[in-house]
């Protein structure tokens, strides 16, 4: 049975959980950036992962949830499915376009198998 300083430590916990070292917090309209189908925006909401300290669970969080789609520890989910890289079609460009300055978001080793069955 918990006791009311067992709840407090939890309630305590909770509140220094890796959410709130989340670099997408301080980002204004980090809803439409991280949930965008423009691959700037995208592109954005990578460097912001880039550079979070909670990227891995952040990760394995929006793994265990079975996300479907948005930036999520770096990656983005489309359709239920990580996908490494979102390209235009067309030959490619004189000047570099935003999915080719996309940040590559190494995926944390422990979590590479499980990502693997979600890349498409
Ligand atoms: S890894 Fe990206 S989506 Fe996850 S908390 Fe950090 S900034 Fe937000």
């Amino acid at each position: 049975m918990s006791t009311l300083v067992d709840i407090t430590k939890q309630l305590r916990a909770d509140t220094t959980s890796w959410e709130t070292h989340a670099a997408c917090k301080t980002v204004d309209n980090a809803y439409d950036l991280f949930f965008s189908d423009d691959i700037g925006e995208i592109s954005g909401a990578k460097r912001v992962c880039a550079e979070c300290p909670v990227i891995a669970p952040c990760l394995e969080a929006a793994l265990d949830n079975q996300e479907q789609w948005g930036v999520w520890g770096g990656q983005l989910f489309v359709n239920g499915e990580m996908l490494t890289v979102k390209r235009r079609r067309g030959r490619p460009p004189k000047v570099a376009r935003p999915e080719d300055l996309m940040p590559v978001v190494p995926v944390p080793m422990h979590l590479r198998e499980r990502a693997q069955r979600r890349t498409a």
